[in-house]
């Protein structure tokens, strides 16, 4: 039983960390759902329709809000009446290792059927996984070889905490036809409380109290997406305490792979939302002892991936053509 004293985090930190903020901007299931189908090919609301089985109403609200925060723009392909399908901007293509990150979690330890089963990196011809990696030193990165410190304007700025508070039903939404639950990306990621909870542990927060205090949750709604994370196997509850018993809540194998997945939404939120100079949260790689700056290539022949040479099936084999 691991029973290291809880590390003191700011209140604030985690609520204005990048993570948060890219959250609130892409932490929605419909909208990363959205975001996850252009990449696939998908440009028209029919499309985005029919293959999420989502409200039209919905749909509508979350193109307009991917619009409005410029991860999407219109362009019109038919006139009379004019139609429009969805691209990506730079902004939106910028998060490809976001997209590539929560590929290869979801193929490891999700149960989604929805994804390419798998990605061929055109230049070396090879099927691969995206790995994420230090840009200095080439290492792997993990949670344990990254450090953090609060950047000078880590306690100033606002806070961004969800809008508003969700009923906590997510679990029962993703029953597939045949009664199965799963579990996927999206269940994680797709709901900003759980997003927060998981941040916390990789701040290494493990009580409940702590993880309470530093994120602003209710106590049920915490409750239940703790609840929520131990079903789906990314965090394990360990009691570290007896008469009362008390548990802690670490991060299972399954858990600390979603690292690269965050490291990927820390830095794009600092590349597209956070003033230059303005980070609110610092990280270093520890091996190489520099500011870390990740980059995502081919598990083959390890050149960097970019979404014009990867291509991978579904339905019918394409290339993620973009533009
Ligand atoms: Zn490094
Ligand atoms: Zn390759």
């Amino acid at each position: 039983m691991d029973s290291t004293p809880t590390p003191k985090v700011d209140p604030d930190l985690i609520l204005n960390s990048q993570v948060a903020q890219g959250m609130a901007v892409i932490g929605d299931r419909w909208a990363f759902m959205i975001i996850r189908d252009v990449y696939l090919g998908v440009r028209q609301f029919e499309g985005f329709r029919r293959r999420n089985n989502i409200a039209r109403g919905t749909l509508a609200s979350r193109l307009k809000s991917l619009v409005d925060n410029e991860i999407l723009y219109k362009h019109p392909y038919q006139e009379t009446p004019t139609r429009y399908e969805y691209r990506l901007t730079e902004r939106g293509l910028d998060m490809y290792p976001i997209l590539l990150m929560s590929w290869a979690w979801e193929t490891k330890w999700g149960k989604g059927r929805f994804l390419p089963p798998q990605l061929t990196h055109d230049v070396c011809g090879k099927s691969m996984h995206p790995r994420l990696r230090c840009g200095q030193c080439h290492l792997d990165i993990t949670p344990r070889e990254v450090r953090f410190k609060a950047g000078k304007y880590g306690h100033s700025a606002k806070r961004v905490g969800p809008r508003h508070q969700r009923r906590s039903k997510s679990k029962e939404e993703f029953v597939t036809g045949s009664g199965e639950k799963a579990f996927t990306m999206l269940d994680i990621i797709g709901d900003r409380w759980t997003s927060l909870v998981i941040a916390a542990a990789f701040f290494g927060l493990q009580r409940y109290d702590d993880i309470a205090a530093s994120i602003g949750i209710a106590t049920n709604i915490l409750a239940d997406r703790l609840k929520l994370l131990v079903k789906i196997g990314v965090l394990n509850r360990v009691a570290y305490k007896e008469r009362p018993q008390r548990f802690e809540y670490h991060l299972s194998e399954m858990g600390r792979d979603l690292y690269s997945y965050t490291v990927t939404i820390h830095e794009w939120a600092d590349r597209w939302l956070i003033p230059d100079g303005r980070s609110p949260l610092v990280l270093r790689h520890i091996p190489c002892d520099a500011p870390l700056l990740s980059e995502v290539v081919c598990s083959e022949c390890e050149q960097s991936l970019v979404p014009s040479e990867v291509s991978f099936d579904m339905e019918t084999r394409h290339r993620a053509a973009i533009q």
